[in-house]
């Protein structure tokens, strides 16, 4: 079905975003999670694009943001899941359906995933994992609407995601994260050498991502709730916690005031 295979390019917004272009190598792209219109539509103004296709994650303002102006140059199919908040959507998604973007020879599979938001979804195709604001690299999002158990259960079904799988997280917030894992796991040799590998390129003001699924399997702390380490250092705050959910409740919680 895919003619080229998929190339995927930052489009920095914001502070920290990452809006995801995806392309084939034809005149039409798609982006995911555009919070800033102008800068997506000045980048594909440069390369000679057409926005084919609009993907969202959640309703938050640096994700869906700049929909409105994009849809107004390029009337692209905004696809995204069933929420009040999200105005322009036209196609709505959720767990086990399938977007097919035809006309760039892509194709998605929708994973619901609450936690961060109560109606966060992610995409996962091509080897390629767009979870916005769910799973950071070495990190996860805020429990904004949603508990520990739901993040839990989100973050178990990215998990177990294959292991070469690249993630391509919303926000720039590696190096910061790696801080906080290192206080939980301040002995996990693979996440010593990562933090190392981040501290330089973000020096250089590269990014981190993507990310890969057994990245994060070994680093993300978030993902190890049932690992002894992490559990143990939950348990210094909370001595009747559990691997699994409570470790995820209690280590979330102390990244809030980290
Ligand atoms: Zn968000
Ligand atoms: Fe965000």
């Amino acid at each position: 079905m895919q003619k080229r295979p998929l190339t995927v390019t930052p489009i920095r917004a914001f502070h920290d975003n990452y809006i995801w272009l995806l392309s084939t190598g034809g005149n039409r792209c798609a982006v995911v999670d555009p919070g800033d219109g102008e800068v997506v539509a000045s980048h594909l103004k440069t390369h000679r694009l057409e926005l084919d296709t609009i993907l969202i994650t959640h309703h938050h303002p640096d994700h869906i943001g700049g929909v409105a102006h994009l849809v107004s140059l390029w009337q692209p199919e905004v696809i995204g899941p069933e929420d009040q908040r999200i105005s322009n959507r036209n196609t709505t998604v959720r767990e086990s359906d399938t977007v097919h973007l035809n006309r760039l020879g892509l194709r998605f599979d929708v994973i619901d995933v609450p936690g961060h938001t109560r109606t966060h979804i992610a995409f996962f195709g091509h080897g390629c994992l767009f979870p916005g604001d769910t799973l950071f690299s070495a990190g996860c999002g805020r429990l904004f609407e949603g508990t520990a158990e739901q993040m839990q259960s989100s973050l178990d079904k990215l998990a177990a995601l294959p292991a070469a799988t690249r993630i391509y997280c919303a926000h720039e917030y590696t190096q910061s994260n790696c801080e906080f894992a290192l206080a939980v796991e301040p002995e996990n040799a693979a996440l010593i050498e990562y933090s190392a590998w981040v501290n330089e390129r973000r020096a250089a003001d590269q990014p981190t991502l993507p990310s890969t699924i057994e990245k994060e399997r070994a680093c993300n702390p978030f993902l190890r709730t049932r690992e002894a380490p992490v559990v143990d250092s939950a348990r210094e705050l909370d001595p009747t916690v559990q691997a699994g959910a409570t470790t995820m409740g209690v280590i979330r919680a102390w990244k809030d005031r980290f």
